[in-house]
């Protein structure tokens, strides 16, 4: 089966490839790209047959029946209905599209085209984070009282170029973490967060949007969620923590593209380390949307999911903006 790649983009290069290719019969067949001048090469880096600057070139193979789009941000709307039209599947990165709305428009014109729509939370396809999430549900931890994301890293050089200096694209630490970290909260705890409070600052790196976000989300059940991301710390580490009234999970170094990390359960009888599996999570989330194509399974994170992390992102960001609570509103999709 092939696939065609929307976006000449690092993520692609480091993970999405491989992670298509890791699938008995999957290949990547076609790279698009806005730069005509850079595909070719970057086609003939990556063994893909087939390079062009024109969307709707790659669209029109009928040979190819999924898509799989990592172009910046702003692109992705666009990109996303024009594949969906074409009758082709949708693997799209986060965040889905600038707005709630827009991405809305996408899941919508997805399941009026019977087509599988799906977002690329990669996290939540973590051993780590399933193993977290199957020591809430199955009540080692008690009722959930809070759940605490840190999520503070720092940039890599070859990063720092729309993210930090282009809102126009969808840059700024909330688009590109916060949308993370409220699909990992949606995942452990099962529930939406209802509204949040937040601030956020520009602490060296970003220029016009902002590079560093705290935030608080109240969630339905009445836990809490404490929410820390930036581009700008190098030492900080990351990791969740939940914590429950008859124990607490320590998941460090967890919140990122390796699946690596430790997890840690304490309870009344002491400290436990919990094992997982060390698959990794760009394929296992290929692996969900290849199961999701043939009919059998829903993606990892589907597109509602994606609708979601992003209302939760953008409330956050209009928090800090203006200093108030802000409830979130998920309109149909509540
Ligand atoms: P990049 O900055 O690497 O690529 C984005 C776009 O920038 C590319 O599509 C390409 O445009 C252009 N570009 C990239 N490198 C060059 C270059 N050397 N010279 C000229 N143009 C270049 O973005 P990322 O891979 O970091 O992110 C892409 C998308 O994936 C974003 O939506 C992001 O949020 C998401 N992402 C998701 C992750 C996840 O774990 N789910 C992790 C990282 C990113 P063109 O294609 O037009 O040539």
């Amino acid at each position: 089966m092939n696939w065609i790649f929307v976006g000449a983009s690092t993520i692609a290069a480091q993970h999405m490839i491989g992670a298509v290719r890791a699938q008995s019969g999957h290949d990547v067949s076609w790279i698009v790209s806005g730069s005509a001048s850079r595909v070719s090469r970057w086609a003939g880096d990556h063994g893909i047959s087939n390079a062009t600057s024109e969307l709707s070139e790659a669209l029109a193979d009928d040979s190819a029946s999924a898509v799989y789009i990592s172009s910046t941000n702003e692109k992705h709307f666009a990109q996303a209905m024009a594949a969906i039209s074409a009758g082709k599947h949708v693997l799209c990165e986060k965040p889905l599209a600038l707005t709630p709305t827009e991405a809305a428009e996408m899941v919508k014109a997805a399941k009026n085209a019977g087509v599988v729509f799906g977002t690329n939370h990669h996290l939540r396809c973590s051993g780590s984070h399933r193993k977290v999430r199957d020591l809430i549900s199955s009540g080692r931890i008690g009722k959930v009282l809070s759940l605490r994301l840190f999520h503070a890293v720092h940039l890599p050089e070859n990063l720092q170029g729309w993210r930090i200096n282009d809102a126009s694209a969808g840059g700024g630490v909330i688009p590109d973490i916060t949308v993370h970290d409220a699909d990992v909260a949606r995942f452990l705890l099962g529930e939406d967060p209802q509204d949040v409070v937040a601030q956020m600052v520009s602490s060296g790196m970003g220029r016009g949007v902002e590079d560093s976000a705290m935030s608080v989300w109240s969630m339905p059940s009445g836990a809490m969620v404490m929410s820390h991301e930036s581009f700008t710390h190098p030492f900080a580490g990351s990791g969740l923590e939940v914590h429950g009234d008859a124990g607490s999970v320590f998941a460090t170094g967890v919140m990122t593209q390796e699946p690596v990390g430790t997890v840690e359960l304490v309870t009344a009888s002491g400290r436990e380390a919990i094992a997982f599996s060390g698959h990794s999570l760009y394929a296992q989330g290929v692996a969900e949307f290849v199961e999701a194509m043939s009919g059998t399974e829903r993606p990892a994170a589907d597109g509602v999911d994606g609708i979601k992390s992003l209302a939760v992102a953008l409330a956050v960001r209009q928090a800090a903006q203006t200093g108030t609570r802000v409830e979130i509103t998920y309109g149909e999709f509540a």
